[in-house]
C-alpha cells in the first residue's frame, strides 16, 4: 500500500469526490445550517422609510417646538412638520417630512404642549435613514454561505420566505466492532458501550444533513454485508472501526464486496492515520477509525467538510486560528499531531490524556493545537495554529 497521504493532499482528494446535488426550495426559517444555492438579493429596502433610533421628539427647526401629534412604530404621523413642530415619536417609527433630528426623551422639557431642550441634537442624530442597512436589489448573503440565526434574520428581513439549498445530504453512520453494546446499561464486562455512533450524529446534525444510525454490527462478514444494504440509499456512508489491518479488521473487505472501490488509504496524521476513503457509484464511503479520539479527529478533519461541500458549502474545511501555547510542546514526529487543549483567551494548554482513547480528555478540550510533523520541541509561549471546537 502506497505511503501515508498529507493531511492537505487527502483533504483535497477527498472534497473532489464530492457528490453535488441539484438545489432545492426550502423555507427560510428552517435553513438554519444549511448553505445557500444562490446569491440572495434584498426584495425590499430596509429602513423602508428614515426610522428613529430612539424615543424622544422629531423636530423641525429651531426650538421651543409645538408638540403636534405622535408618530409610534407601525402608525406614522401622517403630515409634514412646520418649522417650530415637533411630534412625540418611538423607536422604529417613521421620521415625518420636514423633521431632521430626534430630541433624547430624557433631554426634553416638556411644559403644556411646549418642547425645549438645552441639549439641541445635530442635523440627522438618532434618525436611521432610509435604507441604511440594505437596499432592494444588493446581495445580501453570498452562495455558498452557512445559514445562522442571524441570516436567517436579515433573509426574512430581506423578503426573501423561501430560499434555494442544495438538498439536504443523506449520511449513513454505521459503528462496528465485536466489543460493541449497543445499550450501555446492558454492556458485559467483555464489551464498551458504542459511543462513536452517537458522536458522529451529533457532529453531523448540525450541519442540516439526515442522518441515518446502522449499527453497531459485529466483525462479521454476514453481519457487515447486510448492514451495507441498508447503506443503498445514503449518500455518504461513515463507517467507524475495523479499518486497521487486524485479523478482524473487515470493513474495507465488505466495502469491497458490496461494490466499492477505495480511492485513497492512510493519512499522516496522529491520532486517525488508518483514515480510508472509498466510492461506489455515486456513493462516498469514508471509514474512520474505532478509537473515539481518533474517530473524532478523522470526523473533524474529513468527515464534516465533506458533507458540508456535498451540501454546497463555499468553506468546507475547518479553520485554523492562531494560539499562544501554555506550556512546552514535546517534539513531534513524521505524523502531524492534533493534541486535544483547552484555550483560555488565546493560551492553549493541553488537557488530560493524550491517548486516541481518552474520552474525558476529549470531552474536556475546546481546541485542538497542530503541530507539523518533524517539528521541534516548543516552549511555553510559542505560537502554534489551532482549530477551535466550538464548545460551551
Ligand atoms: P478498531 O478500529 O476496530 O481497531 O477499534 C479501535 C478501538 O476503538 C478499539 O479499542 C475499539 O474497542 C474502539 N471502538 C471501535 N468502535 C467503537 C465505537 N463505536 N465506540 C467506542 N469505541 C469504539
Ligand atoms: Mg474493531
Amino acid at each position: 500500500m502506497a505511503e501515508a497521504l498529507s493531511l492537505e493532499e487527502a483533504q483535497a482528494r477527498l472534497l473532489a469526490l464530492a457528490p453535488v446535488f441539484p438545489p432545492e426550495t426550502i423555507p427560510t426559517e428552517q435553513a438554519l445550517g444549511r448553505y445557500l444555492a444562490e446569491d440572495v438579493h434584498a426584495a425590499r429596502t430596509q429602513p423602508p422609510a428614515d426610522l428613529s433610533a430612539m424615543d424622544g421628539y422629531a423636530l423641525c427647526g429651531d426650538g421651543p417646538w409645538q408638540k403636534v401629534g405622535e408618530s409610534r412604530a407601525g402608525a406614522p404621523f401622517e403630515a409634514a412638520l412646520r418649522p417650530g413642530q415637533c411630534v412625540r415619536i418611538s423607536t422604529g417609527a417613521h421620521v415625518p417630512e420636514g423633521a431632521d433630528r430626534v430630541l433624547l426623551q430624557e433631554d426634553a422639557a416638556v411644559s403644556g404642549g411646549q418642547v425645549s431642550t438645552t441639549e439641541v441634537p445635530s442635523r440627522g442624530r438618532h434618525i436611521r435613514p432610509r435604507g441604511f442597512d440594505f437596499a432592494a436589489g444588493v446581495r445580501v448573503l453570498q452562495q455558498g454561505t452557512a445559514m445562522t440565526a442571524a441570516r436567517i434574520a436579515l433573509a426574512i428581513a430581506a423578503g426573501r420566505p423561501a430560499l434555494a439549498a442544495a438538498r439536504a445530504v443523506r449520511v449513513a453512520i454505521l459503528d462496528t466492532g465485536d466489543e460493541l453494546a449497543a445499550d450501555p446499561l446492558a454492556c458485559a464486562v467483555h464489551q464498551i458501550p458504542a459511543s462513536n455512533g452517537a458522536m458522529l450524529s451529533a457532529m453531523l446534525t448540525p450541519l442540516g444533513c439526515e442522518v441515518i444510525r446502522l449499527g453497531p454490527v459485529s466483525d462479521d462478514h454476514a453481519k457487515l454485508a447486510q448492514a451495507l444494504t441498508q447503506a443503498e440509499g445514503a449518500d455518504i456512508l461513515i463507517t467507524s472501526g475495523g479499518a486497521s489491518v487486524g485479523d478482524h479488521d473487515l470493513v474495507q473487505a465488505a466495502l469491497g464486496r458490496w461494490g466499492a472501490e477505495i480511492a485513497f488509504w492512510k493519512v499522516a496524521i496522529k491520532p486517525g492515520k488508518p483514515m480510508m476513503v472509498a466510492t461506489r457509484a455515486n456513493q462516498l464511503v469514508i471509514g474512520l477509525p474505532g478509537n473515539p479520539v481518533s474517530c473524532f479527529v478523522t470526523a473533524f478533519l474529513f468527515a464534516l467538510p465533506v458533507v458540508r461541500a456535498s451540501m454546497g458549502a463555499r468553506e468546507a474545511l475547518p479553520l485554523r486560528y492562531r494560539l499562544v501555547t501554555g506550556e512546552d510542546l514535546p517534539p513531534v514526529g513524521p505524523r502531524r499531531e492534533f493534541l486535544r487543549a483547552m484555550n483560555d483567551g488565546g493560551i492553549a494548554r493541553l488537557v488530560g490524556s493524550q491517548d486516541s482513547s481518552a474520552l474525558m480528555a476529549l470531552a474536556e478540550a475546546n481546541c485542538l493545537i497542530d503541530r507539523t510533523a518533524g517539528s521541534p520541541a516548543l516552549p511555553k509561549g510559542s505560537d502554534v495554529w489551532g482549530y477551535l471546537l466550538h464548545i460551551g
